[in-house]
Order: C-alpha cells, then sequence, then structure tokens
C-alpha cells in the first residue's frame, strides 16, 4: 500500500508522495503529513547494525517509497547523497554526540537537500518534464539547496540572497557553483528576496518555467531528516533499549524527522527539544497556551532564531491538535501525551557560550552554537530525570563559526576540505535592484 499524504489544515485531498514532493505545500496552506506512517519490521533494526548509512536510508526510504521508485534507483539516490562520514563521538556514561556537519556545506541541512533533490530530479526525469527551483536564503538553506541541485538533470536553481546580509563565504558558497545554478544578489533584506520569491510563484506570465520550491516545509527534505535517529540507535543500542535525542530547533524539522523515525518503530525514550531564547515552545508545554514570538529574538545559534515554528503544524496534527500557518490554534493537542513524549528547554546565549567553554575543557568535546544548545538541553535532561542512552545533534561544523570559537577556546577551528579553496574560485552573480520587473525579466532569460 503506497503512503497517502493529507493537509495539517484539512482542507484537500490526499496525495502521493510524488505530489506531495513537487508540490511543497499544500493548496489549502496547510502541510503535507502522512496519513499513516509506515513501520519497520521486528527485524529491520536488528539489521541495521551490520549495514552502512546509506543502506539504512535506502531500506527506511522503500517503506515510503514501494511502488513509487524502483528500490535501484533509490539505492543509487541515497548512495549518492550520502556519501560522506556521521561521526558519534563518545562523551560520557552513556551520553553521545552526533556529528551532522560533514556534507559539502558542513550543516545538516545536506542529509535532507541531497535526497530531496534526487527525488526531485528523478520524478521530473519520469515525466519528462523540467522545473526550476526558486529560493531565497539568509545563507546555510540556500547554500544546502544550491549544492545539492548542482549537477542533477531536469532542474535548474535560482538562488535569491541579499547582498549585505550574507558572509562572503556564505556567498561563494553558492556563487562559484555554476552550471545549472545561478545566483542573484538583491540589494535588499532578506525579507525582500523572500517578496520577491513568493510573487514570482503567483506571477502567472512565469507558469511556463514549472516553478517550484525547495523549502524546508516540503516533506521531502523530512523524510531523510528521520534516517539519522535510525542509524545512531543502529550503532549504540542493545536488543531493548530506548534512547534519548537532543535536538536543537528552530522550525522543528530536524525534531520532526524524529518524530517520524519513532513513528516507524524507533524505541525513542524522550526527546529533548532544545531551542535558544525563543522559547515559544517550551512555555507551550509548560502553560499550554501558545503564543508566538513576533518578531523571533536574535540569538548566536542564529539558523534557530524562530518565532513560530513552521513544522508546529506538523507536530499538533501528531497529537490530535490543529494550528494553522498564522500561528493560530484551531484545536488543542494532547498536551499531557506531548509532555510525556517531549521534554523542552530554552537555553540563553548566555549558557550557550558557558557551554562551549566547558564541554571543551571538560570533554575535550568541541561544540559550535547550535550544537552546544542541544547539549547543555541534554545535560540539564540527564541531571533533572537520571542517566539514559542517549544523543545530542550537532548540526553545524564549528569552523562556520570562528569568531565565536576563537573568543571562547583561544584557537580557530580548522576548515573541513569542502569548504577551502572557495576564494580561487570564480564568481557567478547577477546583482538586482529589489524590483519584482527585474527579477522577472532575468526569469523569462531562462526560458
Ligand atoms: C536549520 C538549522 C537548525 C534548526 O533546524 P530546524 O529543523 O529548523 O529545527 C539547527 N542548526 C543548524 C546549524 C541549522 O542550520
Amino acid at each position: 500500500m503506497a503512503v497517502e499524504f493529507e493537509s495539517t489544515n484539512r482542507g484537500c485531498d490526499r496525495v502521493s508522495f510524488k505530489e506531495a514532493l513537487i508540490r511543497g505545500q499544500a493548496p489549502d496552506r496547510g502541510l503535507y503529513t502522512p496519513v499513516e506512517v509506515p513501520r519497520m519490521g521486528v527485524s529491520d533494526l536488528e539489521g541495521f547494525s551490520s549495514m552502512s548509512y546509506h543502506e539504512i536510508a535506502r531500506h527506511l526510504a522503500m517503506l515510503f517509497l514501494e511502488g513509487e521508485i524502483p528500490s535501484e534507483e533509490v539505492g543509487r539516490i541515497t548512495r549518492e547523497a550520502y556519501d560522506f562520514d556521521v561521526p558519534i563521538e563518545h562523551v560520557f556514561d552513556s551520553a553521545y554526540v552526533m556529528r551532522l556537519d560533514r556534507g559539502p556545506t558542513a550543516s545538516f541541512k545536506d542529509f535532507a537537500a541531497r535526497m530531496m533533490a534526487r527525488l526531485m530530479s528523478y520524478f521530473l526525469g519520469e515525466d519528462d518534464s523540467e522545473a526550476l527551483i526558486l529560493t531565497a536564503t539568509s545563507g546555510d538553506t540556500g547554500s544546502a539547496v544550491a549544492n545539492a541541485f548542482h549537477g542533477l538533470e531536469n532542474v535548474r536553481v535560482v538562488v535569491l540572497f541579499p547582498e549585505k546580509e550574507v558572509t562572503g563565504r556564505q556567498r561563494r558558497q553558492m556563487t562559484t557553483l555554476g552550471g545549472n545554478v545561478s545566483t542573484i544578489s538583491v540589494d535588499g533584506k532578506f525579507d525582500d528576496c523572500q517578496a520577491l520569491v513568493k510573487r514570482a510563484f503567483s506571477d502567472s506570465s512565469l507558469d511556463s518555467l514549472r516553478l517550484s520550491s525547495a523549502n524546508s516545509i516540503n516533506f521531502g527534505r523530512l523524510l531523510p531528516q528521520s534516517f539519522y535517529y535510525v542509524y545512531a540507535y543502529s550503532r549504540l543500542a542493545g536488543e531493548g533499549d530506548e534512547i534519548v535525542f537532543s535536538v536543537p530547533s528552530g522550525n522543528f524539522g530536524d525534531l520532526m524527522g524524529g518524530i517520524v523515525a519513532r513513528e516507524m518503530g524507533l524505541p525513542v525514550k524522550r526527546f529533548v527539544v532544545a531551542t535558544n531564547e525563543n522559547d515559544e515552545f517550551p512555555e507551550f508545554l509548560k502553560t499550554g497556551v501558545y503564543k508566538p514570538l513576533r518578531p523571533s529574538r536574535a540569538c548566536i545559534s542564529n539558523a534557530m532564531n524562530v518565532g513560530h515554528p513552521s513544522n508546529l503544524a506538523r507536530l499538533f496534527h501528531v497529537y490530535g491538535g490543529w494550528i494553522d500557518e498564522t500561528g493560530r490554534v484551531r484545536e488543542n493537542p494532547d498536551v499531557e501525551a506531548m509532555r510525556g513524549d517531549l521534554w523542552a528547554v530554552s537555553v540563553s546565549d548566555d549558557e550557550t557560550r558557558k557551554t562551549i567553554k566547558d564541554a571543551y575543557e571538560r570533554h575535550g568535546l568541541l561544540l559550535e552554537p547550535h550544537g552546544a544548545v542541544g547539549w547543555k538541553a541534554l545535560v540539564d535532561y540527564l541531571a533533572s530525570e537520571g542517566g539514559a542512552l542517549s544523543v545530542s545533534l550537532e548540526t553545524a561544523d564549528p569552523a562556520k563559526f570562528p569568531e565565536e570559537i576563537e573568543s571562547l577556546l583561544g584557537f580557530e577551528p580548522e576548515l573541513p576540505d569542502s569548504l577551502k579553496g572557495l576564494d580561487d574560485l570564480e564568481e557567478n552573480v547577477t546583482p538586482l535592484e529589489n524590483d519584482y520587473d527585474s527579477l522577472r525579466k532575468f526569469l523569462q532569460t531562462m526560458r
């Protein structure tokens, strides 16, 4: 039986995986979510301990893609997507850190983007059609997406970024790719880039370009984020063990990947939901009242500065509730059940900095701000709830935050190979006024 998807806003028909992937967002502005998550077989978990990462990924992906893509194709896709290490470091007792930062753009977003890009390219090729991925970025997502689609067939990518708001390194990660990746530097802010992209999506004169988005609400990005939870369990747990994961969270896509893994049958004892000072979710679990933060608070773990997590719609849905795209709660979820499964905590910037220092001095553990939020939350959890087999996720390479690490630890972390040599490559970028007509003219030349 093929897996079907429904919208969290409950206002449209069920669709296949392929449709959910190509459309991205549901027409009623809700998020596509599986009607029923397929479960792993009882013997699967045991078998995983002797499989490599990409083999586990293939096996889990097939639970969702049976009948939609041949197994050999999924095998090729996972092999190509996951050609890098996924190290798990022991820290103390039964507590570990899993590094999800070894992909080509050195953040965990590579896990999702690389798989989604290949799935899209496959499905478009099957229909002999093409799509243009149009996306706005404030930094990391754009480079992960551009890198993931680079060199694939049937897709072209246009990335808009705010000229003055991205670092030189972030810019070069996108502008030096070339080939099917075009970049536009906008004389404006990130919000302006997003507004331009939104207008393009609703402009019917561009219909023939088949614009598509690759943003974080796509289920095609969520599914691959369930694989590493199962992988960690396969490497660390014995028969019958339960495991705790601590997840540094912004839009809750990473966390939802974990929830999907649990629904597939992974024995997860608790998820520690670690936020920075954007504490709307920890507050919600405490009080039962949800108040989005507007505007969001600017913290050093900047990829988690989110005042209303988009994937909360999916999380509420899993617990029988309904929250719409504006952040309004239409139906309350089962908060008691949520409290049993999730342990949420907000970590301040001061605590984050102290954690980076402590973790290095006490355990030789090198963390960057996002991973430090996760680790601090896990340490708090273990102190409060007792020891457990547990894994905290490190979502970016510390080398991406040289100033912070240098000022706290006195040295600059070494740049990974994938980020070296960017300065020597040629940049290819089109500067654009913050003006929709200029963007439309640019896109029309791509027909
Ligand atoms: C995007 C991001 C996060 C937050 O992940 P969500 O899925 O949005 O919760 C955490 N750390 C880093 C480095 C990120 O890039």
